[in-house]
């Protein structure tokens, strides 16, 4: 396509929702794709679920989800760090984008049972993040977007207050464009190691990326560095903590791991650092990202006897396996006396009661440091297992700073011709912290917004 009225750069839902939406405007919109076609789609294809906001039932929501529950929800995450009135609009705009997702392809499905009880929440995709990308390509192109796949956005050219160029390369050539408006949706900077290492210290090289490796943040750095406006913390990166034999990128959910509260955990150095049954689990997990990285070599180490192997959604490795915990320690390359000394000082401080897996059941060490405040369980019946964890990151924080209308602020006002939307903007709602299936819904709600401005504009 010469010559777009809109170039959307990225690839992922945020992308995909700002170029139907304005395709449907009858505008002629070319998308850029820095990844593969088969790996396109960024991280929105890992995703399972977004939280949607709802006065009644609401295809497979149950129940009411109120605009002020949710805003609340929002508040307790991010401890007040949010823009109260783009949260708003992305809670409101939720509710009226789930029938807009089915109407484009979409499909849904009841939430699955287990650890994560989100029925009323959260709206799960049939087939996961994958089959939601797929439908929304089909449907992209149906309407004639044109998509350009391993075709990174190199640079962004501004001129004062509009943009006035477009540089990608496409089939080992370099092509530039001069597109009226432009939207962004590619992404945080997750997949650039050097610039995470830059952010947290060299420990981050030991850091596991659960998503594509092509979110780089070229295009938010590109643009940062000639005045655009940032939002977020540039230092921050939701991880969390999963199996350490995952791959460095694109892992996805599969690598979870849910044993930590009825384990040990240990450091590579066989010492414990932290209370393993300090919560349930999916109030804790997102912490454990940090914890690990903060120990030596960015490694630990959860252990658990066969009482506990059941009690847990199974890992997508199978756990070491010995039937003695210095042979464990040996499989797992860790001290085999000193694992066995954590353990009995462990064991020791075990003290009888009820226990209830499910529930905070205030079975908890006595005298021991740190403590274990619940599930505490001598390690005792062998075969004894072992994982090791790695933090996983999710996201980083830093992104345009946009209004209500996801246009790009630039350093004396708005960007008169760029719109922003997901992961890449996200920080100008979520300034901490994480709340489960927020992520699809900020870009869905300003991939849309993006879209219609931005064709308004053209
Ligand atoms: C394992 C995992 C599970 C998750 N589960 C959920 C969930 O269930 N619910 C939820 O709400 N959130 C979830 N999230 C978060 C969610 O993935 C993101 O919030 C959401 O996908 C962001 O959408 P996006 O379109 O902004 O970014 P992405 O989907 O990541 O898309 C960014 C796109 O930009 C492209 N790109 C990057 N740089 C360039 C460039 N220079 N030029 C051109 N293209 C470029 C990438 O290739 C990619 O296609 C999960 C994240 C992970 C990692």
């Amino acid at each position: 396509m010469s010559y777009p009225d809109i170039v959307v750069a990225g690839g992922g839902n945020a992308a995909l929702c700002a170029a139907i939406t304005a395709a449907e405007a009858g505008k002629r919109v070319l998308m850029l794709e820095a990844a593969p076609k088969p790996y396109r789609g960024g991280n929105s294809r890992h995703t399972r679920n977004f939280r949607c906001m709802h006065d009644g039932p609401l295809s497979v929501l149950t129940g009411t989800y109120g605009e002020d529950e949710y805003y609340n929800d929002l508040l307790l995450v991010t401890k007040g760090n949010t823009d109260e009135r783009l949260a708003r609009m992305a809670i409101r705009g939720s509710q009226e984008s789930q029938p807009w997702m089915e109407a484009h392809g979409v499909r849904f499905q009841p939430s699955l049972s287990g650890t994560l009880s989100l029925s009323r929440t959260n709206a799960f995709f049939l087939g996961g993040g994958k089959a939601l990308v797929n439908a929304y390509y089909r449907t992209a192109e149906a309407l004639g977007v044109e998509v350009l796949y391993e075709a990174p956005v190199t640079h962004i050219e501004l001129d004062r207050d509009r943009i006035t160029r477009v540089d990608f390369t496409h089939g080992g050539a370099r092509h530039s464009l001069s597109p009226p408006a432009v939207v962004a949706a590619s992404g945080g900077f997750q997949g650039n190691i050097e610039r995470l290492v830059e952010a947290w210290g060299p420990e981050a090289e030991n850091f596991l990326i659960r998503g594509t490796p092509y979110n780089r943040g070229d295009v938010l750095f590109n643009l940062l560095g000639q005045g655009v406006q940032s939002i977020g913390d540039p230092t921050q990166c939701h991880a969390v903590a999963i199996d350490g034999r995952a791959p460095k990128f694109d892992g996805g959910i599969v690598t979870r791991l849910d044993c930590v509260p009825f384990s040990v955990v240990v450091n590579k150095h066989g010492d414990r650092f932290y209370n393993e049954g300090e919560d349930v689990w999916p109030k804790r997990y997102a912490i454990w990202g940090r914890l690990v990285a903060a120990e030596p070599e960015q490694v630990a180490y959860s252990i658990i006897d066969s009482k506990s192997k059941d009690l847990f959604m199974p890992s997508v490795f199978p756990p070491v396996t010995a039937d003695t915990i210095p042979e464990l320690a040996g499989k797992l390359g860790l001290d085999p006396q000193k694992l066995a000394r954590t353990i009995g000082t462990f064991n020791a401080s075990c003290r009888p009661g009820t226990f209830h897996p499910t529930e905070l059941d205030g079975l908890a060490t006595e005298g021991l440091t740190p403590p274990k405040t619940n599930w505490a369980r001598p390690i005792t019946e062998p075969p004894f297992y072992g994982y090791s964890l790695r933090p996983g990151v999710t996201f980083t924080y830093l992104g345009f700073k946009v209004d209500e209308t996801a246009q790009v602020q630039g350093a004396d006002g708005p960007v008169e011709n760029l719109w922003a939307a997901g992961e890449t903007m996200a920080g100008s709602i979520l300034g901490q912290g994480y709340l489960a299936g927020f992520g699809m819904t900020i870009g869905t709600v300003f991939g849309r917004i993006a879209g219609r401005e931005a064709a308004r504009y053209v």
